[in-house]
């Protein structure tokens, strides 16, 4: 990848005390922070076989407590279910925040994630709906909403127009609250090469996009590719919350075979075209 190499430098070796620490290759931290001794490591996009992913709930909790990650986020599309799953089989054994990809009425992606002990009517979580709709829903659940892939051509994603709409929105209730300045799926996809202009954009009008966070976006088996970094001594709500977190990249590269990815790409954009038109 040929990100900011100003911005991108290896992990310093003391930062993270997992094992992680060996392969983390690129890094993002903002400039006006300090970056603390130690960190921790938090995989918040991650798609399971509750939507279409292929790894169950259960895996990607085993696998990310192998990994030694300290929370990770289950994000399945439009649907809560599998992360409530992985959040009661992880017990205290892991952070597991209880998280959905939505998909407003043009198709475009965004990540809602709840507070611990959200459980209330999983089923009630609407798709489809009018953007800001949605993301005042998620206020209302308690739920905080983060921009995934922005920019991204090879999955519908908010792209500035949506991002300038929802930050300048005089509802009370429609923001966001974070930005994915680092997406595994899209550094893997030659369609989707965005991340760069993402981390642009989100450095230029980082006081109105929260906190920056990354996520593998893994829809096969590895995890933990893409992290989100915060400090050892908070949780990541703290973190999110304060905005104290970078990203983290591992430089390893899990791209689905061309006869999966070009497939992939036509239906998703197909499918947002037709609806957009109809
Ligand atoms: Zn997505
Ligand atoms: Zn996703």
């Amino acid at each position: 990848m040929n990100f900011h190499l100003k911005l991108y430098s290896k992990l310093p070796a003391t930062a993270i005390s997992c094992y992680n620490q060996s392969i983390m290759q690129e890094i993002y931290w903002p400039e006006y922070i300090e970056m603390p001794v130690k960190l921790k490591l938090a995989d918040l996009h991650i798609h399971t076989t509750g939507s279409d992913g292929k790894l169950t709930p259960r895996e990607a909790v085993d696998r990310a407590i192998d990994g030694g990650l300290a929370a990770i986020a289950i994000t399945d599309h439009d649907t809560i279910e599998p992360a409530l799953e992985a959040m009661a089989y992880a017990g205290n054994r892991l952070t597991v925040i209880p998280g959905v990809e939505r998909t407003d009425s043009l198709l475009r992606h965004h990540l809602a994630l709840f507070p611990d002990g959200f459980t209330d009517n999983p089923a009630s979580l609407k798709k489809w709906e009018r953007l800001a709709w949605m993301v005042q829903d998620t206020h209302e659940l308690g739920g905080k909403v983060y921009a995934s892939h922005p920019h991204s051509m090879a999955t519908p994603s908010l792209g500035r127009r949506a991002i300038f709409f929802l930050i300048k929105h005089s509802n009370p209730l429609v923001y966001i609250d974070g930005f994915e300045v680092f997406n595994g799926a899209v550094a893997d996809n030659p369609f989707g090469r965005s991340n760069e202009k993402t981390l642009d954009f989100y450095r230029r009008y980082r006081p109105y996009l929260g906190a920056a966070i990354g996520g593998t976006d893994s829809h096969r088996k590895k995890l933990g590719r893409v992290v989100t970094i915060f400090p050892a001594n908070m949780s990541i709500k703290e973190a999110l919350e304060s905005g104290t977190t970078g990203v983290a990249f591992s430089g390893e590269t899990d791209t689905p075979p061309l006869c999966e990815l070009i497939p992939q790409t036509l239906s998703s954009w197909y499918h947002a075209f037709k609806l957009h038109r109809s």
